[in-house]
């Protein structure tokens, strides 16, 4: 997913929840591009939220469960 996606499901997720804050529970994918300097990111496909993976799991092919 690319940043600008990310920034979509932002505003929907502003749109419809407005305030409310998510728990990041739903799927996550990896940010684009990968060659991110500072480490890997992944984006919550429900609120566009873009977060530091911990783990750089999909760096190692690992699916990632956010807790
Ligand atoms: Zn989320």
């Amino acid at each position: 997913m690319t940043a600008e996606k990310a920034n979509l499901l932002q505003d929907v997720w502003k749109t419809k929840h407005g305030s409310q804050v998510c728990s990041h529970s739903r799927i996550i994918e990896p940010l684009e591009p990968k060659n991110q300097r500072n480490g890997y990111h992944v984006v919550c496909r429900e609120c566009g939220s873009i977060i530091l993976d911990p783990y750089n799991s999909f760096a190692v092919g690992m699916t990632v469960h956010v807790a």
